[in-house]
């Protein structure tokens, strides 16, 4: 059966069912009625752009994250974007980031000619390594050239970064924190969810992520009204009070009312969503434990997993496991094949050293399908093919040139 609670029931089983990466349409089956619904609504009063569901969105998402304010965006990309606006980031300030992470996160600080500055990660959690960073940010108050301004944590594949000590070094160093939490709505960290961890968090619905929309969306929490009010009026061209009054160089990065009538249908499955999800991860952890490294938890942390992603011994155990799973209708990912600082369009702004872990991590790391639709057919599976491919090198080794 599914792994979350359903009333259709599933299909006979199927000897080897294909394991999707993402399930989508089995999602639409489970709430298609709620989310028809929402979509009407819109198409009835005509309000498509910060229209009432943006407004209801909103108030369920602070709601959920324990923030005093949420601003609904176009984009995950564009919610850490006009966070940085916000605090007229630009050039000459150094912003720090784990260079293990999506390019959206070292690309903002690019597009305001602020100097993004590449922190490698935790080995066994894969978030930013507060000592590297503790590091780096020295590093650039000895070069004197750069001003260290923000610090990007990242809560990667759905686990909480440290918090509380990346916290407690931003302010020694009287920067402002800004929480990359695309992966991550949902989680929580010492009992208290994401969003209120850092001065702002930023989100992603991205279709892939665990609260996914039909299309682009993204949003804000902060503490601050004025933060709040400066997010409102930076994704609306900069408007102030009144409208066509320019107060200052904003973007256009509204969310659309039809994509906010569309999270709100998926927020009455996402918390049963986010605790299959966690059902999918242990089922993993127990039938594959012991064969390869498995996701090691963040302490006292309750994770969203978007991504549950593996260690394998080297890349070419990485390249064998990945064709056996090709090759019995397993889908696999790599987040990520490249840390940012290797990437072409970012690797002139690194120092050129070394982020050791970062370097190899990308080499050995694979992602699992993990989705709330995964049945336990499915996941055995999963687990089967992954088992017998470490077991059976010689059997299971990819045709090589
Ligand atoms: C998905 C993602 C983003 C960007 O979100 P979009 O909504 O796709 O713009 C930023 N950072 C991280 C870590 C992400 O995974």
């Amino acid at each position: 059966m599914s792994l979350t609670q359903t009333t259709n029931p599933a299909p006979a089983s199927p000897v080897s069912p294909a394991v999707p990466f993402l399930d989508l349409r089995a999602q639409q089956a489970r709430i298609g009625p709620e989310m028809r619904r929402r979509i009407d609504a819109v198409m009835d009063h005509c309000q498509f752009v910060l229209g009432p569901e943006v407004v209801e969105l909103e108030a369920e998402l602070a709601r959920r994250a324990g923030a005093a304010h949420c601003v609904s965006v176009s984009s995950g990309t564009d919610a850490l974007l006009i966070a940085m606006m916000a605090e007229d980031i630009g050039p000459g300030d150094a912003v720090f980031l784990p260079a293990f992470t999506y390019t959206a996160t070292a690309e903002v600080p690019l597009l305001l000619r602020a100097t993004p500055v590449f922190v490698d990660i935790d080995p066994s959690t894969f978030q930013i390594d507060v000592s590297d960073l503790e590091a780096k940010v020295a590093a650039v108050r000895a070069g004197g050239r750069l001003r260290p301004r923000a610090v990007i944590g990242v809560d990667l594949f759905g686990q909480p970064a440290d918090w509380p000590a990346i916290t407690a070094l931003a302010e020694r160093h009287g920067m402002m924190t800004i929480d990359d939490c695309a992966q991550a709505f949902g989680a929580a960290l010492h009992g208290r969810p994401l969003g209120t961890q850092a001065d702002c968090t930023a989100i992603s619905f991205f279709p892939s992520k665990p609260l996914g929309g039909y299309g682009d969306g993204g949003a804000l929490f902060t503490q601050s009204a004025e933060r709040a009010a400066l997010y409102r009026s930076l994704r609306t061209h900069g408007e102030g009070q009144l409208r066509y009054d320019v107060q200052r160089i904003g973007i256009n990065g509204r969310l659309d009312t039809l994509q906010a009538a569309v999270l709100l249908a998926k927020l009455t499955a996402f918390d049963a969503e986010i605790a299959a999800r966690e059902r999918v991860a242990r089922h993993y952890d127990r039938r594959l434990g012991n064969l390869l490294q498995t996701p090691v938890r963040v302490p006292e942390s309750e994770a969203a997993w978007a991504v549950y992603a593996v260690l394998l011994p080297d890349g070419l155990t990485r390249e064998r496991v990945q064709a056996a799973c090709k090759a019995h209708g397993v889908a696999t990912a790599i987040y990520y094949p490249k840390p940012l600082h290797h990437q072409p369009a970012y690797a002139g702004h690194h120092t050129g050293e070394s982020l050791p872990v970062s370097e190899d991590v990308a080499t050995r790391i694979m992602a699992l399908p993990i989705h709330p639709d995964l049945t336990v057919d499915q996941l055995d599976h999963v687990c089967d093919v992954v088992a017998g491919a470490l077991a059976h090198p010689a059997q299971a080794r990819p045709a090589r040139a």
